[in-house]
């Protein structure tokens, strides 16, 4: 009102004094009234239920409020303006078991609106209205608490557990060789990188169409891939197993059959092995230009500090090595019936367990001529696939799909949190359901979900 005053008295110099006077006066008389219409409060009752508690104040006539809440300690403050308590808080004599609110006061403030807080034993969201008159009931401010599930810690971190308790075991795959690095080579030019991609590419594709698992290929064409950038890219995709796929040769054209290997901290157990280990240990000095000799300096330093966290993948990987072994003897001869350990380089994952496979001797021309037809690369990637399959469902790694499926789905964690990039359709090939099940359960209308949303997955 200063500020308008001041404003008006620029033209009307003289006069303006008188009219602002007046002004004055208007505005003292006009407050008057509004002094008078503050709203009294006749009561205020509390009423809890299962799902909130209900603060219902009884009014002279409708009042603009706020609701809002305060932390350390936890309070919900409601301010009423133009408002004052008939009865005093205390005098109430409000039962306020079973809600969360611990004690209620009120105070005045800025002239005459009414503060009145509540302290909370837990975390609430408050939804405020008001009512007009009906009955015997006058004007009401209602403000509904209603306990804040969403916010609770705990609740979260279960729905995240859920989230990961589904997950996928990630295999990575690794078709060896490629590019100026050709591997073994076999009669009529049959090069060991070719049969080798042909096998890696079957067998991602058969995880990549089973449930609860996920592949990843370590190259996609006729390009070199060094060892460590090989178990780099399985270790970014948080690979729980990584396979690595090979065909064998020899000096002689006899040797035959396919071999399962996992690293040895103690290097080759047996002549045959050593010398295996050192030709596709060569490799990396044939297609890895530049950068090698650095890499092959924190080999040194890193085999050292890999060896010892490896003695736990090591017997997770003889294991899944004869499952894979059991597997491929339906399709193929063996070269050696047990799972052979050998220094490979690109075994060297430290906490994934990890196989080499040489799906047989390429040198040998019997088994040259089956590894170069699609039927038998078909075969083998069946096999292995199988093998592992078999191995990673009878023990699943913690927190995952496999996992939930193997103790028996009994404790019902059919809960999927939605993630980046999620679609409805996706999740219910995913878990197998019918897409109109899943919008169902959910009771989804349409097809929209948002990020952080948790969706039911049915069962059965
Ligand atoms: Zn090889």
């Amino acid at each position: 009102m200063i500020w308008f005053c001041q404003l008006i008295d620029k033209p009307y110099v003289g006069k303006g004094r008188w009219f602002c006077a007046i002004l004055w006066l208007t505005v003292l008389v006009f407050q008057q009234p509004a002094v008078a219409s503050m709203t009294s409060i006749d009561n205020v009752r509390v009423r809890p239920s299962p799902e909130r508690t209900r603060i219902v104040f009884d009014l002279g006539r409708p009042v603009e409020h706020k609701v809002f809440a305060l932390t350390n300690p936890r309070r919900l403050v409601i301010d009423i303006n133009d408002a004052k308590l008939k009865t005093p808080i205390p005098d109430l004599d409000l039962d306020l078991r079973d809600t969360p609110i611990i004690a209620m006061r009120s105070s005045r403030r800025e002239g005459n609106n009414l503060r009145v807080v509540l302290d909370l034993a837990e975390q609430v969201r408050p939804r405020s209205f008001v009512l007009k008159p009906i009955l015997q009931y006058g004007d009401r401010l209602v403000v509904d608490l209603y306990s804040d599930v969403q916010q609770l810690t705990p609740v979260v971190q279960k729905a995240d557990q859920i989230t990961r308790q589904m997950r996928d075991v990630v295999i990575a795959i690794d078709a060896g060789h490629g590019g100026d690095d050709p591997g073994a080579i076999g009669p009529g030019r049959l090069y060991e990188k070719t049969v080798v991609l042909s096998i890696a590419t079957r067998l991602h594709e058969l995880f990549e169409r089973e449930l609860g698992f996920k592949s990843v290929l370590t190259r996609k064409g006729d390009y070199y891939v060094a060892h460590r950038e090989r178990t780099e890219i399985a270790r970014k995709s948080q690979a729980d197993v990584f396979l690595s796929i090979h065909a064998d040769a020899f000096k002689t054209a006899e040797a035959s059959g396919a071999s399962v290997y996992a690293i040895s901290q103690k290097g080759a157990t047996s002549e045959a092995a050593r010398w295996l280990a050192e030709k596709e240990n060569r490799a990396d000095l044939i297609g890895g230009v530049g950068g090698v000799s650095l890499d092959d300096k924190d080999d040194l330093l890193a085999g050292v500090l890999l060896d010892l966290s490896m003695t736990a993948s090591l017997s997770a990987s003889l294991e899944m090595g004869e499952s894979v072994l059991k597997s491929i003897s339906g399709v193929n001869k063996l070269h050696k019936k047990h799972v052979e350990q050998a220094a490979f380089l690109v075994l060297k994952s430290p906490d994934i367990p990890s196989l080499l496979v040489e799906t047989g001797f390429i040198s040998n021309p019997g088994e040259a001529r089956k590894l170069r037809s699609t039927a038998h690369q078909q075969k083998m990637a069946n096999a292995i696939f199988n093998g592992v399959k078999s191995h990673m469902s009878d023990q699943p790694p913690a927190g995952s799909f496999l996992a939930w499926k193997h103790h028996g789905e009994s404790e019902r964690l059919a809960v999927h949190v939605i993630e980046r990039g999620d679609t409805l359709s996706e999740i219910a090939n995913r878990y197998r359901v019918s897409f109109e099940n899943l919008k169902k359960v959910n009771g989804l209308r349409g097809n929209a979900i948002r990020i952080g949303q948790t969706l039911k997955i049915p069962t059965t």
